[in-house]
């Protein structure tokens, strides 16, 4: 009697090359055909192979702003290699990342975000963000085993192969440049390497996506700030930006033959109908100007469940606060017994896989990224709380049918496409002069 026990390849060959005979010998065996098919690749081994052939390059991560928030940028006493709850204090909670963490997540090259609050006037923000592009850098050179600060494509791939998180760095938000084309230049020099348009609020020149418009999309000079970033190979980063000055923005780039764009952390709004999510007419935009949406992990963003139950929270802390003025204890209480209630709700890594599910069914699979947004958020879906949690979500994409080739070009291969394609086109403009605009005289 045969054996029951065959291999993948010899069932495939019996089915390929005798399927009668196939049939017959499986009814022998009490097998059936569909037991002597290969079995289906198990998803966690298919995510497995495609991150470690292509680790994940996360367009945004906020750890500089919690190390000026906790430690005022005094590095002495952070210790990367934990990062996990250090007491009970608000600057003790528990970061997301750490380098543990991220090696657990498959984390292969890191936009680190040089953020500083919107809030502040233009001119305190510059300084700010130097100073967060100089506590990234110490950052970098005090883990030398373990990160590389990366300038280029090539540093990136270089950093991958030697092991180490390629790590480069991102400006949030147009308040940082000052509304200075020579600003935004010295921090291209600097090693910034993206800089989004804005961050909630609206700057001179540009609309939020979060704040009422004031200038439909770009200005004059937004469009000028956006030629001169593609000029010298800076990525123009549509997160947090309004829908026309999204338009605004891939209109220039298109009339230049100009290069990708990045959301460096967004999700696509027929999901989640966020007004920081892309919608399905900047979408169809994406294959035509080469760009990709990096898909944020952020609950609110993901889900409209989340949505719903944080405006509701909010409802509810405005009518205490209405109800008992100045009785903060009793608001407390009050909200203490409306939590017990209405639990919070979560997002779960199936929402962010059904942001990714439609951003390839509208843009197409070489538009999609990963921009976790981590340690810029109280936490990440369920499954996915901190920077470990990636290869969760790529088993999710494993399962729902994801080739190994579309995973790696999730997790990285797209990103670096566009960052090559960007440095291309500052390559072919290394001619041109840098545009000028004239500096207020001094009264
Ligand atoms: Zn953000």
């Amino acid at each position: 009697m045969r054996s029951a026990v065959l291999t993948c390849a010899s069932a495939l060959a019996l089915t390929i090359a005798a399927p009668a005979l196939a049939q017959e010998s499986a009814e022998q065996t009490g097998l059936t055909l569909d037991m002597l098919a290969p079995p289906a690749p198990d998803p966690a081994e298919v995510a497995d192979a495609a991150l470690e052939a292509a680790p994940v390059w996360d367009g945004h991560n906020d750890v500089p702003w919690q190390l000026r928030g906790r430690y005022n940028n005094v590095l002495l006493n952070f210790d990367f290699g934990n990062t996990r709850a250090q007491g009970t204090g608000p600057l003790e909670t528990a970061m997301h990342t750490d380098l543990p963490r991220l090696a657990a997540g498959k984390v292969g090259a890191q936009f680190w975000s040089v953020y500083v609050s919107a809030a502040m006037p233009e001119p305190e923000a510059v300084v700010a963000t130097i100073e967060q592009i100089d506590v990234t850098k110490r950052l970098i050179a005090r883990y030398p085993d373990e990160l590389a600060l990366a300038l280029t494509s090539d540093d990136v791939q270089r950093a991958m192969q030697q092991g180490k998180i390629a790590s480069l760095l991102g400006m949030e938000g147009g308040h940082s440049i000052g509304s200075s084309l020579a600003v935004l230049r010295q921090m291209y020099t600097l090693g910034a390497r993206y800089l989004t348009l804005t961050h909630s609020t609206n700057t001179p020149w540009a609309d939020s996506a979060t704040a009422d418009p004031e200038h439909d999309g770009l200005t004059g000079f937004g469009e000028t700030v956006v030629r001169e970033m593609q000029r010298m190979g800076m990525l123009v980063d549509l997160s947090h930006v309004s829908e026309a000055t999204m338009q605004d923005a891939l209109d220039v780039i298109a009339t230049e033959r100009g290069a990708p764009v990045i959301f460096s952390h967004s999700g696509a709004r027929a999901v989640a109908d966020h007004p920081r999510n892309v919608p399905d007419s900047v979408l169809q935009r994406m294959p035509a100007n080469g760009g990709i949406v990096m898909v944020v992990a952020l609950p609110g963003y993901l889900s409209n469940n989340v949505r719903d139950w944080n405006s509701r929270q909010t409802a509810e802390i405005e009518r205490l606060e209405a109800l008992y003025p100045g009785a903060a204890d009793q608001v407390d209480a009050d909200l203490a017994e409306w939590l017990r209630i209405n639990p919070p709700a979560q997002a779960t890594i199936a929402d962010m896989a059904d942001h990714i599910d439609h951003i390839r069914d509208v843009a197409g699979i070489d538009h999609i990224g990963i921009g976790g947004d981590y340690d810029g958020m109280a936490t990440g879906p369920v499954g996915m709380e901190d920077v470990a949690g990636y290869p969760a979500l790529f088993t999710e994409l494993a399962r729902r049918g994801y080739s190994q080739e579309d995973l790696e070009k999730i997790s990285s291969r797209n990103m670096m496409r566009v960052l090559r394609a960007a440095e291309a086109y500052a390559a072919d403009h290394a001619g041109d002069l840098p545009l000028e605009t004239p500096v207020e005289k001094e009264a």
